[in-house]
């Protein structure tokens, strides 16, 4: 599903070049749920961005689902993160003003899908994350951990094969991160690719699989 060979990134500035990662080497297959761990500061949402073709790595080689990831144009990115991707984030990131439903359904808003057809699978959506009843409430009428799975409903909305979480569960409470956790197992079981951030080593535990990123490689 998504293979890495040589990635290497480093931010430039007028007097300053910070190499970020020095060469990931990285298979993750369909069906995968994995963890990315490491300090702050070691280069876990730019490899995270570039998995989510948020953003361009300088050399290298990003296989994702037998295609090369490379020289894309805006549009080409945003197609292929609208066909495979789906992006959860650690502030939720939901429209204030819209309700849950409506903040599930905007994905298929921007795909022109009919308004009935929108709510009806938003409603689903929510129904899959446990959060049907709440449905018609504003995301500042819900808990961190319901607006989290509102953010991953919305997520899911797109049917993407593989979900990008950055440090989902930063500003939620040990008991509602392992719900959320609970969530992102549950997608997983149904064969979606779960690819979470986090430093947080009891989450880490909850994935199949930990990747630690050390001094911009990944440790052995
Ligand atoms: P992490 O998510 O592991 O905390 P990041 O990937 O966000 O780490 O950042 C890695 C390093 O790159 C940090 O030193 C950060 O300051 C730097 N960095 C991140 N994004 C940019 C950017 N757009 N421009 C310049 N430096 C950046
Ligand atoms: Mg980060």
């Amino acid at each position: 599903m998504i293979h890495l060979k040589g990635i290497r990134k480093s931010y430039k500035t007028e007097f300053t070049n910070l190499e970020v990662l020095k060469g990931i080497d990285l298979h993750i297959e369909k069906g995968d749920f994995v963890s990315i761990m490491g300090s702050s500061g070691s280069g876990k949402s730019t490899l995270l961005n570039i998995l989510g073709l948020l953003d361009e790595y300088d050399t290298g080689e990003y296989v994702l689902d037998d295609v090369l990831m490379k020289d894309l144009s805006q549009t080409q990115a945003a197609q292929y993160r609208n066909q495979f991707l789906g992006f959860v984030f650690q502030s939720f990131n939901l429209l204030p003003f819209k309700s849950a439903k409506e903040n599930v359904a905007l994905p298929l808003y921007y795909k022109k899908i009919p308004r009935k057809e929108r709510q009806a699978k938003a409603l689903e959506y929510l129904e899959m994350v446990g959060l049907k009843d709440w449905a018609d409430h504003l995301p500042t009428q819900m808990s961190g951990g319901q607006q989290q799975r509102v953010a991953i409903a919305r997520a899911l909305i797109s049917e993407p094969k593989v979900i990008l979480a950055d440090e989902p569960t930063g500003a939620l409470d040990t008991q509602t991160s392992h719900d959320v956790m609970e969530i992102f197992k549950n997608v997983n079981d149904q064969g979606i690719t779960v690819i979470i951030v986090t430093h947080e080593e009891d989450i880490a535990d909850l994935t199949k699989r930990i990747i630690r990123l050390k001094d911009g490689n990944i440790e052995k």
